[in-house]
Order: C-alpha cells, then sequence, then structure tokens
C-alpha cells in the first residue's frame, strides 16, 4: 500500500503515519526526519537545508525528489509506505508522478487532515510545552517565528495539492480534528480495510 499523508504542520500526520506503519506494516518516510538526520550527521544536503529548515521555509524541490527517489528503491520500501511531509508543491507532486510511473508503482490514496487552522498553532504550542516538559529536544523550526512561516509554506505552496490530487480523484478527506483514535479509524474506513501488498 502506497499512501500520502497531506495536511498543515500540527495536522497530526505522524502520528497518524505511526499507527498505520503498525497496522499495515509499511515504512514510514517523512522527509522532514530526512532531512534533519542530514542536518545532524552534517552532509552536504543537510548543510544546504539547515538554514531553511530553521526558517520555517521549504528546501529545494530536485533535493527532497532526489532524496525520497532513492529511499523508495530500499528493499524495506518494497511492501509499500506513507509519504508524510512529501509532496509539498506541485513540482514535486509532478516529479513523484513521474517516479512512480518509472518503478510501475501506483498510489492507493492521498489522505487529506483538514484541521482548523486556527487552533493549529495552540496545538503546536501544546506540542512544544509537552517536549519540553519530558526533557525532549524541541525542533529548530518549533518556535513562533518558524510555524508562521510554515504555515504560510502550507497555503502557498503545499494546499494546491488538495486539488491536484482531487482531480485525480484519490483523495481522501478525514477530520483531522478529531481525538486520535478517532481519525485512525476514518483513516481505516477510508482505506477500506485494505492491506499491505506483498512482494511488490
Ligand atoms: P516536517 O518535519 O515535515 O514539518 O518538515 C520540516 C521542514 O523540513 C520543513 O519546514 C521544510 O523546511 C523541510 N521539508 C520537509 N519536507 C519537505 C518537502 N517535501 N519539501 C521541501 N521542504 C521540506
Amino acid at each position: 500500500m502506497r499512501l500520502i499523508l497531506l495536511g498543515p504542520p500540527g495536522a497530526g500526520k505522524g502520528t497518524q503515519a505511526q499507527r498505520l506503519v503498525e497496522a499495515h506494516g509499511i515504512i514510514q518516510l517523512s522527509t522532514g526526519d530526512m532531512l534533519r538526520a542530514a542536518v545532524r550527521a552534517g552532509t552536504s544536503v543537510g548543510h544546504k537545508v539547515k538554514d531553511i529548515m530553521a526558517s520555517g521555509a521549504l528546501c529545494p524541490d530536485e533535493l527532497v525528489v532526489a532524496a525520497v527517489s532513492d529511499r523508495i528503491d530500499q528493499p524495506d520500501a518494497r511492501n509499500g509506505f506513507i509519504l508524510d511531509g512529501f509532496p509539498r508543491t506541485v513540482p514535486q507532486a509532478e516529479a513523484l508522478d513521474g517516479m512512480l510511473a518509472e518503478k510501475s508503482l501506483t498510489l492507493d490514496a492521498v489522505i487529506e487532515l483538514r484541521v482548523d487552522e486556527a487552533i493549529l498553532l495552540q496545538r503546536i504550542e501544546t506540542r512544544i510545552a509537552d517536549m519540553k516538559a519530558r526533557g525532549e529536544v524541541v525542533r529548530a523550526d518549533d518556535n513562533p517565528e518558524a510555524l508562521k512561516t510554515r504555515l504560510a509554506a502550507y497555503r502557498a505552496q503545499t494546499a494546491p495539492l488538495i486539488d491536484y490530487y482531487a482531480q485525480r480523484q484519490v483523495l481522501r478527506t478525514v477530520d483531522g480534528m478529531a481525538p486520535i483514535p478517532d481519525v485512525t479509524r476514518a483513516i481505516d474506513a477510508v482505506l477500506g480495510g485494505r492491506k499491505a501488498a506483498v512482494g511488490g
């Protein structure tokens, strides 16, 4: 099964992706996690994206597309994957279409987690406070200024993907404001009890 989770920062994409991983035996492919790992490791990609990420802006398409293309060629992606945070622009979505076609793969669904933007900031602030309380390291872009940039980037560059995938009839929208287990159930319902395809 190959899925995309679409939604603004704080919509719960990461949380739901983890639940889908457990339920369907597929991998979560978070471009944000991949890029943060590159920054931590000090790779050339990491150097290029460090400041962009801290500002809350989006990293260059070609760089992210190349990373995803490599990643989905790995053996552990064979049973399927959940793209969390990718694609984030129309050119990325077009590049994904191209790479999937080239690999003879198809998308099962694009799940939009629809949330009330007015409460997103509050939700993220709660998440940051919880992380601090647990003594965890807070992300460089989890601050009010970068958050505004992240939300603006979502509105301007990522929200157009809702139409992009609606036109291709793969978009499924669930209410991301519901309690976490209800969102999980709603996602299961739109997936129609689908199980991971074995072998390819
Ligand atoms: P995330 O963890 O998904 O919130 O991503 C954190 C940051 O990584 C974003 O604000 C961007 O700077 C960068 N990033 C992650 N995914 C992408 C992507 N698909 N395209 C461009 N930049 C990305």
